[in-house]
């Protein structure tokens, strides 16, 4: 069978295909490049993994109180070895990214300490971990206060106003590298770097810490090879490279890994404990597999971006801007178009492909939610997804594709039900 039949045999039709292809002519350059950083990082991932032995007895599994686990040791010196850290807390016990930032904030901060955010506010759900938004156990109610600069109107960092910012108080600073859901742009390495430096210009010892979600391997670099003290992520976005089912990491300073680890687990127990349930093969081979899987994810949100763009919808990063996260917003102007993407997002799902997103009301969003995921694993946005609220500016946020394939059908099954509806018309 002919691979344009192959597509139409699963709803494509060649007219859409075709366009398709058309774009891809252009973009070239742009895979061949993020190709090339995906080569480096599988060569440092394999590189940490020769370096640190890992071998056939890191897979066992443990049970109980997981003393001596070998394979959970070396996997989180794996991990400090590619992100060129001191120490790194990997865990299946860490439920997800906003557990992992909630340690790593919780346990290297005291009653007295201010946090400051020097690229305005975070991620929704580190509202109520910082206690922005009122609740149980934040750390406004432990007595450590939060303090935010905001970005300039171009999105860069107003200087002056995190230097008044920092203040005697100041012990933290949290730096968000990706956009999450926000409109301003996502960072480089490089500029949370020069955001790094800057801080610790103004105040020598303060720890920064890097919110890394959705950022791991999309460059040659982290943020902890340019100074950042903590990096922390979740394994069901890139670096679990889609295999890892649960989990979260804390890469950085051994100091402030140890009271992560004390936070984690209780004090005294720290990184000893924490039996690896049988999980350690995915997690081994998911962070191999990662570099790779980013790359599929990166070239995904490259396309769709040229795919619409070229039909006049905004789309956020712009077709030709460089990558620094694999997430891409694209601005469909009604709730109908919202709503024909997703559909043909879900369409190209291996999983769950016969279900229609609708419009949902979700708690923290003061408008209904449409998602499309048909993912292995639950919530995971390694896998391609969309979603978006059904409000102003009706933009859906497309993100991950294990592999590039799919991600170039999920993209093109989008723009096939717009079609289909009358919604888009191709060139
Ligand atoms: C996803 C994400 C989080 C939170 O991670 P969860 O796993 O959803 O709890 C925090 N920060 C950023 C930038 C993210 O993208």
């Amino acid at each position: 069978m002919e691979l344009v039949q192959m597509y139409e045999s699963l709803g494509l039709s060649r007219a859409v295909y075709e366009y398709g292809e058309q774009v891809l002519a252009s973009l070239e350059s742009r895979f061949a490049a993020v190709d090339q950083v995906a080569e480096y990082n599988q060569a440092k991932v394999i590189r940490a993994m020769q370096e640190n032995r890992v071998d056939a007895t890191c897979f066992a599994a443990t049970t109980g109180y997981g003393y001596d686990d070998v394979g959970r040791e070396r996997l989180e010196k794996v991990y400090a070895s590619a992100f060129g850290t001191e120490a790194a807390l990997v865990r299946p016990q860490i439920t997800c990214g906003t557990h992992a930032l909630a340690v790593a904030l919780g346990a290297n901060l005291l009653p007295g300490d201010e946090l400051l955010s020097p690229v305005g506010a975070p991620y929704d759900t580190l509202e109520e971990v910082i206690g922005i938004r009122p609740s149980k156990c934040s750390l406004k109610e432990y007595g450590v206060s939060y303090r935010q600069a905001e970005l300039l109107p171009d999105g860069s960092f107003d200087y002056d106003a995190i230097r008044a910012a920092i203040n005697e108080k100041t012990k933290l600073i949290t730096i968000q590298r990706s956009k999450g859901y926000a409109t301003r742009p996502t960072f480089s390495v490089q500029q949370i770097g020069e955001l790094i430096a800057f801080c610790k210009q103004v105040k020598p010892g303060v720890i920064c810490m890097v919110d890394n979600c959705y950022g791991e391997f999309v460059e040659t670099l982290e943020p902890s090879n340019v100074g950042a003290d903590m990096i922390v992520g979740s394994l069901i976005k890139n670096p679990g490279g889609g295999l890892a089912p649960i989990g979260g990491y804390i890469c950085g300073r051994a100091d402030l890994v140890e009271r992560c680890a004390y936070r984690l687990s209780a004090p005294g127990l720290g990184q000893e404990v924490g039996a690896n349930l049988g999980l350690l093969p995915s997690l081994y081979q998911g962070f191999f597999l990662a570099p790779t899987v980013v790359s599929g994810a990166l070239k995904g949100a490259i396309f769709a971006a040229n795919v619409y763009e070229r039909l006049g919808f905004p789309v956020v990063p712009n077709g030709s801007e460089e990558r620094h996260d694999i997430i891409q917003a694209v601005q469909l102007g009604s709730a109908e178009r919202m709503l024909a993407f997703c559909r043909g997002i879900q369409a190209a799902a291996p999983v769950d492909s016969y279900v229609t997103p609708v419009p949902w009301a979700m708690p923290g969003y003061d408008s209904e939610v449409v998602m499309a995921a048909g993912a292995f694993v639950q919530g995971s946005s390694i896998e391609l997804s969309a979603d978006g609220p059904i409000r102003e500016p009706y933009a859906v946020y497309f993100q991950g594709g294990l592999t590039w394939y799919h991600a170039k059908l999920g993209i093109l099954m989008s723009l096939q039900k717009l079609v289909d509806a009358g919604l888009v018309v191709l060139p």
